[in-house]
Protein backbone atom coordinates (compact mmCIF):
# COMPACT_ATOMS: atom_id res chain seq x y z
CA UNK A 1 0.00 0.00 0.00
CA UNK A 2 1.24 3.28 -1.04
CA UNK A 3 -0.35 6.20 1.63
CA UNK A 4 0.06 9.51 0.82
CA UNK A 5 -0.59 12.84 2.94
CA UNK A 6 -1.11 15.92 0.92
CA UNK A 7 -0.73 19.24 3.15
CA UNK A 8 -0.92 22.94 2.99
CA UNK A 9 -3.13 25.75 3.85
CA UNK A 10 -6.52 26.40 2.74
CA UNK A 11 -6.55 26.75 -1.35
CA UNK A 12 -2.74 25.24 -1.66
CA UNK A 13 -3.99 22.71 -4.32
CA UNK A 14 -4.76 19.38 -2.27
CA UNK A 15 -7.85 18.42 -3.86
CA UNK A 16 -6.62 19.20 -7.11
CA UNK A 17 -3.80 17.00 -7.00
CA UNK A 18 -5.37 14.45 -5.09
CA UNK A 19 -8.20 14.05 -8.27
CA UNK A 20 -5.09 14.06 -10.84
CA UNK A 21 -3.29 11.19 -8.57
CA UNK A 22 -6.88 9.34 -8.36
CA UNK A 23 -6.65 9.61 -12.36
CA UNK A 24 -3.47 8.31 -12.66
CA UNK A 25 -2.82 5.35 -9.79
CA UNK A 26 -6.46 4.39 -8.26
CA UNK A 27 -6.09 5.58 -4.83
CA UNK A 28 -8.56 6.09 -2.88
CA UNK A 29 -9.16 9.65 -1.85
CA UNK A 30 -10.05 10.55 1.85
CA UNK A 31 -11.16 14.70 1.90
CA UNK A 32 -12.09 15.02 5.78
CA UNK A 33 -13.69 18.35 4.56
CA UNK A 34 -15.56 16.85 1.81
CA UNK A 35 -16.60 14.27 4.03
CA UNK A 36 -17.71 16.88 6.59
CA UNK A 37 -19.10 18.42 3.81
CA UNK A 38 -21.46 15.69 3.20
CA UNK A 39 -22.60 15.35 6.68
CA UNK A 40 -23.60 18.87 7.03
CA UNK A 41 -25.17 18.64 3.75
CA UNK A 42 -27.71 15.46 4.88
CA UNK A 43 -27.95 17.28 8.40
CA UNK A 44 -26.78 13.49 10.34
CA UNK A 45 -25.77 14.33 13.74
CA UNK A 46 -22.06 14.30 13.09
CA UNK A 47 -23.17 17.27 10.20
CA UNK A 48 -24.96 19.23 13.33
CA UNK A 49 -21.99 18.80 15.33
CA UNK A 50 -19.47 19.86 12.98
CA UNK A 51 -21.43 22.84 11.77
CA UNK A 52 -20.58 25.58 13.99
CA UNK A 53 -16.94 25.45 14.20
CA UNK A 54 -16.72 25.23 10.57
CA UNK A 55 -18.83 27.75 10.07
CA UNK A 56 -16.20 29.44 12.16
CA UNK A 57 -13.35 28.75 10.15
CA UNK A 58 -12.30 26.29 13.12
CA UNK A 59 -10.55 22.86 14.01
CA UNK A 60 -13.35 19.95 13.95
CA UNK A 61 -12.42 18.71 17.86
CA UNK A 62 -9.98 15.78 16.72
CA UNK A 63 -11.68 12.80 18.77
CA UNK A 64 -14.60 13.65 16.52
CA UNK A 65 -12.71 13.45 13.27
CA UNK A 66 -10.34 10.58 14.14
CA UNK A 67 -13.50 8.24 14.58
CA UNK A 68 -14.76 9.55 10.86
CA UNK A 69 -11.32 8.82 9.42
CA UNK A 70 -10.57 5.44 11.26
CA UNK A 71 -14.08 4.45 10.13
CA UNK A 72 -13.77 5.29 6.14
CA UNK A 73 -10.37 3.59 6.54
CA UNK A 74 -11.62 0.61 8.07
CA UNK A 75 -13.97 0.27 5.03
CA UNK A 76 -11.91 0.19 2.13
CA UNK A 77 -9.09 -2.55 3.15
CA UNK A 78 -8.78 -3.37 -0.39
CA UNK A 79 -6.97 -0.56 -2.01
CA UNK A 80 -3.62 -0.27 -3.67
CA UNK A 81 -3.24 3.66 -1.63
CA UNK A 82 -4.67 6.24 -0.28
CA UNK A 83 -4.20 9.85 0.06
CA UNK A 84 -5.37 11.49 2.66
CA UNK A 85 -6.27 15.27 2.13
CA UNK A 86 -6.85 17.54 4.89
CA UNK A 87 -6.15 14.94 7.68
CA UNK A 88 -4.00 15.13 9.71
CA UNK A 89 -4.48 18.55 10.58
CA UNK A 90 -3.07 18.63 14.54
CA UNK A 91 -0.57 16.49 16.21
CA UNK A 92 -3.18 14.25 17.89
CA UNK A 93 -4.39 13.65 14.30
CA UNK A 94 -1.02 12.53 13.50
CA UNK A 95 -0.01 10.27 16.55
CA UNK A 96 -3.66 8.83 15.71
CA UNK A 97 -3.25 7.95 11.60
CA UNK A 98 0.29 6.23 12.95
CA UNK A 99 -1.33 3.91 14.98
CA UNK A 100 -4.47 2.98 12.34
CA UNK A 101 -1.22 2.75 10.22
CA UNK A 102 0.43 0.04 12.51
CA UNK A 103 -2.92 -1.69 13.19
CA UNK A 104 -3.24 -2.18 8.96
CA UNK A 105 0.48 -2.94 8.33
CA UNK A 106 1.06 -0.08 6.70
CA UNK A 107 2.45 3.06 6.46
CA UNK A 108 2.06 6.35 5.55
CA UNK A 109 5.28 7.25 2.67
CA UNK A 110 5.31 10.35 2.45
CA UNK A 111 3.77 14.14 2.90
CA UNK A 112 3.90 16.45 0.59
CA UNK A 113 3.43 20.21 1.23
CA UNK A 114 2.20 22.33 -1.04
CA UNK A 115 3.43 25.86 -0.45
CA UNK A 116 1.38 28.94 -0.61
CA UNK A 117 0.90 32.33 0.93
CA UNK A 118 -1.58 33.98 2.97
CA UNK A 119 -2.20 36.47 0.20
CA UNK A 120 -2.75 33.62 -2.26
CA UNK A 121 -4.99 31.63 -0.08
CA UNK A 122 -7.13 34.07 0.59
CA UNK A 123 -7.24 35.43 -3.19
CA UNK A 124 -7.96 31.53 -4.63
CA UNK A 125 -10.76 30.80 -1.55
CA UNK A 126 -12.66 34.16 -2.30
CA UNK A 127 -12.17 33.43 -6.03
CA UNK A 128 -13.65 30.00 -5.98
CA UNK A 129 -16.37 31.31 -3.45
CA UNK A 130 -18.50 32.49 -6.01
CA UNK A 131 -18.63 28.68 -7.33
CA UNK A 132 -17.97 26.66 -4.57
CA UNK A 133 -21.43 26.96 -2.74
CA UNK A 134 -18.95 26.92 0.36
CA UNK A 135 -20.51 29.38 3.17
CA UNK A 136 -16.96 29.18 5.06
CA UNK A 137 -15.02 30.42 1.24
CA UNK A 138 -17.22 33.88 1.18
CA UNK A 139 -16.03 35.47 4.11
CA UNK A 140 -12.57 36.79 4.39
CA UNK A 141 -12.79 36.94 8.03
CA UNK A 142 -13.75 33.24 8.26
CA UNK A 143 -10.89 32.22 5.87
CA UNK A 144 -8.27 34.35 7.44
CA UNK A 145 -9.06 32.10 11.00
CA UNK A 146 -8.53 29.11 8.52
CA UNK A 147 -5.09 30.24 7.20
CA UNK A 148 -4.51 31.00 11.23
CA UNK A 149 -5.60 27.78 12.54
CA UNK A 150 -3.33 26.04 9.70
CA UNK A 151 -0.15 27.95 11.12
CA UNK A 152 -0.84 27.27 14.55
CA UNK A 153 -2.25 23.48 14.39
CA UNK A 154 -1.79 22.51 11.62
CA UNK A 155 2.04 23.28 10.37
CA UNK A 156 3.64 21.64 13.08
CA UNK A 157 2.49 18.39 11.54
CA UNK A 158 5.33 18.96 9.01
CA UNK A 159 8.12 18.82 11.54
CA UNK A 160 6.02 15.68 13.13
CA UNK A 161 7.17 13.70 9.79
CA UNK A 162 9.91 15.79 8.64
CA UNK A 163 11.69 14.18 11.80
CA UNK A 164 10.54 10.29 10.26
CA UNK A 165 12.19 11.86 6.94
CA UNK A 166 9.01 11.79 5.31
CA UNK A 167 8.21 15.47 4.10
CA UNK A 168 8.37 17.33 1.12
CA UNK A 169 8.16 21.46 0.63
CA UNK A 170 6.76 22.09 -3.36
CA UNK A 171 5.92 25.14 -4.46
CA UNK A 172 2.36 25.18 -4.60
CA UNK A 173 2.22 28.62 -6.41
CA UNK A 174 3.19 27.06 -9.59
CA UNK A 175 0.77 26.34 -12.36
CA UNK A 176 -1.16 22.85 -11.82
CA UNK A 177 0.73 20.81 -14.25
CA UNK A 178 4.15 22.01 -12.99
CA UNK A 179 2.58 21.29 -9.27
CA UNK A 180 1.42 17.81 -10.49
CA UNK A 181 4.70 16.88 -12.03
CA UNK A 182 6.63 17.68 -8.83
CA UNK A 183 4.57 15.40 -7.15
CA UNK A 184 5.08 12.52 -9.50
CA UNK A 185 8.39 13.23 -9.05
CA UNK A 186 8.21 12.16 -5.19
CA UNK A 187 5.48 9.74 -5.32
CA UNK A 188 6.38 7.39 -8.71
CA UNK A 189 9.67 6.71 -8.03
CA UNK A 190 8.69 5.11 -4.56
CA UNK A 191 5.82 3.05 -6.31
CA UNK A 192 8.57 1.16 -8.47
CA UNK A 193 10.10 -0.26 -4.94
P1 LIG B 1 -9.83 24.04 3.51
O1 LIG B 1 -10.32 24.50 2.17
O2 LIG B 1 -9.84 25.14 4.54
O3 LIG B 1 -8.53 23.29 3.46
P2 LIG B 1 -11.39 21.60 4.04
O4 LIG B 1 -12.32 21.44 2.92
O5 LIG B 1 -10.22 20.66 4.11
O6 LIG B 1 -10.91 23.12 4.08
O7 LIG B 1 -12.15 21.54 5.45
C1 LIG B 1 -13.23 22.40 5.73
C2 LIG B 1 -13.48 22.46 7.23
O8 LIG B 1 -13.74 21.14 7.74
C3 LIG B 1 -12.30 22.97 8.08
O9 LIG B 1 -12.25 24.38 8.15
C4 LIG B 1 -12.62 22.32 9.43
O10 LIG B 1 -13.63 23.02 10.12
C5 LIG B 1 -13.17 20.96 9.04
N1 LIG B 1 -12.09 19.94 8.95
C6 LIG B 1 -11.68 19.31 7.82
N2 LIG B 1 -10.68 18.44 8.09
C7 LIG B 1 -10.43 18.53 9.42
C8 LIG B 1 -9.52 17.92 10.32
N3 LIG B 1 -8.61 17.01 9.89
N4 LIG B 1 -9.56 18.26 11.62
C9 LIG B 1 -10.45 19.15 12.07
N5 LIG B 1 -11.35 19.79 11.29
C10 LIG B 1 -11.35 19.50 9.98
Amino acid sequence: MYNLILFGPPGSGKGTQAALLVKQYGFLHISTGDMFRFELKNNTPLGQEARAYMDRGDLVPDEVTIAMLRKRVEENPDVTGIIFDGFPRTDPQAEALNELMVELGSQINALILLDINQEEVINRILGRGATSGRADDLKVDTIRTRYENFINYTNPVYAYYDKMGLAHKIDGMQKIVQVAMAVDNIVAPKLED
